[in-house]
């Protein structure tokens, strides 16, 4: 992972797309992984103030933090609690660096927030977009709202100069990786003005595995037996695959243009404080010359 600090305001996820990784993280802390799992959350309320005494500890060496790696920070909670904004200001306010992702176009509310911190920090922000297919969203992505709305989130973000991309993840072989859908999802995504791609193919650990597989086997049974039998060793796909999927993805990106009418981002103002001592610096320099 190429961050240290991740930063969730929620505990469970109302989103409950099939394949959720937390699933695993919850069946081992003996919490339900099942069809259970986002019927309920738990909202971390004071995570503003928590995160504001951390940010000012001398000790905080202003590193990247990853919102919603764990849990979505633009689940429907949030239009209530409004925790994600809360967090961004906090970072914002001390020029901190960090980046989002999530699934929830409600995202493109606190654009104004974003663009601020933009201009702080250096922030990016990434809407998990793996299929356009509504067969497959509907099955595999029950809680989410429609992957066009996410595109059309990627698009508001681009418009207001923030760094915005898109994950396709997780790609379900034999589902969601045929070349003519996957096409279609990456040049829409480049289409919305997302700068940067990413993609994964699926993976089932202990918890995440049973739910998913069932979950499917009742809408397409064959497709759950065929993938049951593929991941019935390992959670993850063999390396030689995995690398050869990205390179596939990779080399369909660059057949797709991006869009030229997106501005461009926004880039971080040097601190005024530190642009005046720095005159200053250079004053005194002059002077002792
Ligand atoms: S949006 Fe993300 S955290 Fe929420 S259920 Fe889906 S994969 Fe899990």
């Amino acid at each position: 992972m190429p961050f240290e600090w991740t930063l969730n305001p929620y505990m469970g996820c109302a989103h409950r797309c099939t394949f959720c990784y937390v699933r695993a993280f919850e069946q081992r802390a003996e919490r339900p992984a099942d069809d259970r799992y986002g019927r309920s959350i738990r909202v971390k309320t004071n995570v503003v103030q928590v995160l504001r005494a951390e940010l000012a500890r001398s000790s905080w060496q202003g590193k990247l933090v990853l919102m919603g790696g764990a849990t979505d920070p633009y689940q429907p909670a949030e239009g209530r609690y409004r925790l994600t904004r809360g967090c961004i200001e906090a970072l914002s306010e001390r020029r901190n660096p960090f980046s989002i992702i999530t699934r929830g176009p409600m995202v493109i509310r606190d654009v104004d927030v974003l663009a601020e911190a933009s201009r702080r920090a250096r922030v990016s922000v990434s809407l998990s977009i793996p299929t356009l297919e509504d067969a497959v969203w509907r099955v595999t992505e029950p809680g989410t709202a429609h992957p066009r709305q996410r595109l059309r989130a990627v698009r508001v973000l681009a418009d207001a100069g923030i760094r915005v991309g898109v994950a396709l993840a997780p790609i379900i072989p034999g589902i969601s990786d045929r070349p003519g859908p996957l096409m279609d999802a990456i040049r829409a995504a480049r289409d919305a003005g997302a700068s940067r791609l990413w993609t994964e193919l699926l993976y089932l650990k202990p918890g995440t595995r049973e739910h998913f597989l069932d979950t499917l086997a009742a809408a397409w049974p064959a497709e759950a037996e065929r993938l049951a039998a593929m991941y019935a060793k390992a959670a993850y796909r063999p390396k030689p695959v995995n690398r050869e999927h990205v390179e596939t993805v990779a080399a369909m990106a660059r057949t797709a243009p991006r869009r030229a009418s997106a501005p461009p981002h926004i880039e971080p103002e040097p601190p005024r404080l530190a642009v005046q001592l720095g005159l200053a610096f250079n004053d005194y320099l002059a002077e002792a010359q």
